[in-house]
């Protein structure tokens, strides 16, 4: 018996491990289904893709897209200490303060900007101190890239040149314009949560983790949620709680556990066989996602990073922690409004000194660079079911990428957009060929028709157990799942909107917060 079971070692699960555990009076268990964080490529940097479809990776593939050519697309998810956070990009984007403040309004008292600009704060230690909107003593390092590539530069000089203004921090006072991407790295390599947050906890005696453990279903007793049972090296455990269980499963599998466990819609539970303990409509609907395409050129210099694994680069690696192995490969970033009247920024661009090809499966032979368009306001929304009652089997996945006209629009303006800033004279010594979508690839169909064939998820699921207090609200604003007691969701799946930046940062806010809703603490707002 613990007092809390921690259900995923995550992004958000490894904040909550840490800062419930600062007390020694309480005991917490963290069950993670993956193994520890050791492998060599979580911590380099620019290895990030060399984690895809391994055992460290959940790696689900969506339903058949109807709006994307009937394409299946692969979503990679971390399985292992950190979560997608040991598998992550690294890019530190939190978001526009608008995003939250449509929270707080959405029927979520105390998740308003200004209510929750303390809690990133808490979490983050920016490497060139803090500021108003930014914060110094916290666990999770936020840096400057420590070798960014030439290109990356030119980039930035280009979306000058196309007319974006420059930013000093896109989680400061302005979030549009153009900037290096600032990393959760400390010292040239990742820091993960698990790296952050996890490791300094581990000697208390009172946080006990177990790995390769899968939480398989909830212990229900009456209306009340007493505990977890878990498959652990084939073997079936349970372990109780005696004040909380919370769930830190991130956006597929937080719903999936919910639903093994009878907690969603009734008539989705009752056509598989599944006790009704709850009936909640909203647990896997209202999913949300970033797809992203892009513009890649040639690169007529031998500068990118497909020379990042020449021995040289290795070696500058491994003894000073520099050169290109340490480059997030998304190393500078634009927000701008494809139409002067919107609030917040709809498309957010994302350059890479290299190709991207198929998540870096595709990537063809030689020197390249990619300038991504990210659609960060989705009309279209998805949703997540059971496939069947075995918690081994990956849920279905139908995000329903580009349901809404408005959605391509939005995209075929960005694109248009990146070509500009591909295009400019700052580029010229640089630009070879356009490899993607090609030259031929003109008129607004042949651009619709490459984003359907071409689009990718930008890794961002949310939503899928929201917030809020309509129908579709799974958890209350104190993260408590409603018609059930004794058990919280805490990972991005409570975000009742998709925010205009990265959901790491956000996620690790929710869970810095949640800890507090948890202790009955209350931090003033800002
Ligand atoms: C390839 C990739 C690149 C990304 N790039 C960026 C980026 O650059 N910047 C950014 O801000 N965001 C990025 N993201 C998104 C960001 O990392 C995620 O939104 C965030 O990590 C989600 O945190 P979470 O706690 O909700 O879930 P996760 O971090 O995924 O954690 C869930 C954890 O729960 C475990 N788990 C799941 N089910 C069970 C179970 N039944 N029993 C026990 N354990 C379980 C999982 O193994 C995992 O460890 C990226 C994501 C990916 C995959």
């Amino acid at each position: 018996m613990y007092d809390y079971v921690i259900v995923g070692a995550g992004s958000a699960g490894c904040v909550l491990a840490n800062r419930l555990s600062e007390n020694p009076q309480v005991s917490v268990l963290l069950l993670e289904a993956g193994g520890p964080d050791k492998k060599q490529e979580i911590h380099i940097p620019a290895a990030f893709s060399k984690l895809f479809k391994t055992p460290l990776d959940w790696n689900y593939q969506t339903e058949p897209q109807p709006h994307l050519n009937n394409r299946t697309l692969y979503w990679p998810r971390g399985k292992m200490l950190g979560g997608s956070s040991s598998m992550n990009a690294m890019m530190y984007i939190r978001g526009n303060r608008h995003d939250y403040d449509e929270w707080g309004e959405s029927g979520n008292p105390g998740w308003a900007f200004a209510d929750v600009l303390p809690y990133f704060k808490q979490a983050e230690h920016y490497e060139q101190g803090d500021s108003d909107y930014t914060g110094g003593d916290g666990p999770l390092n936020v840096a400057e890239q420590r070798s960014m590539n030439r290109l990356t530069r030119v980039f930035i000089d280009a979306a000058v040149e196309a007319g974006l203004p420059r930013t000093d921090d896109f989680n400061g006072r302005t979030q549009e314009g153009v900037r290096a991407t600032l990393v959760t790295q400390k010292g040239g390599t990742r820091n993960s949560t698990a790296v952050a947050y996890l490791r300094p906890a581990l000697k208390r005696p009172n946080l006990t983790v177990q790995t390769q453990a899968q939480a398989v279903k909830m212990l229900v007793e009456g209306k009340r949620v007493v505990g977890v049972a878990y498959l652990q090296s084939g073997a079936k455990k349970e372990m109780r709680a005696s004040r909380e269980v919370i769930l830190c499963g991130g956006a597929v599998n937080s719903p999936q556990l919910l639903l093994l466990s009878g907690i969603g819609p009734a008539d989705h539970l009752r056509a598989l066989g599944i006790d009704v303990v709850a009936d909640l409509p909203g647990v896997g609907q209202n999913l949300q996602d970033h797809l992203a395409g892009g513009v890649e050129y040639h690169c007529t210099q031998p500068i990118t990073l497909a020379s990042a694994q020449k021995p040289g680069n290795i070696l500058n690696f491994l003894l000073f922690k520099k050169g290109p192995l340490t480059s997030n490969v998304a190393e500078a970033a634009a927000f701008f409004k494809t139409k002067a009247d919107l609030m917040v920024p709809d498309v957010e661009l994302i350059f890479a000194p290299s190709f991207f090809q198929e998540h870096g499966f595709a990537n063809p032979p030689g020197h390249g660079f990619t300038i991504g368009v990210v659609l960060l306001h989705p009309e279209s929304k998805g949703r997540l079911t059971l496939r069947s009652t075995n918690p081994t089997d990956p849920p279905a996945i139908q995000p329903n990428y580009f349901a809404s006209e408005t959605d391509v629009q939005v995209m075929i303006a960005g694109l248009r957009r990146a070509r500009q800033i591909g295009q400019a004279k700052a580029f010229d010594p640089y630009r070879g060929k356009e490899y993607l979508p090609g030259e031929a690839v003109q008129s607004d169909a042949d651009l619709e028709e490459f984003l359907r064939t071409n689009a990718e998820t930008l890794y961002h699921p949310v939503g899928t157990c929201k917030m809020g207090e309509d129908a579709l609200a799974v958890v209350d604003a104190d993260l408590r799942v409603r018609g059930v007691e004794g058990l919280r969701v805490v990972d991005a799946s409570v975000m009742p909107t998709i925010i205009s930046g990265h959901t790491n940062a956000p996620t690790i806010m929710i869970a810095e917060k949640a800890a507090d809703l948890i202790k009955g603490r209350t931090v003033a707002a800002s």
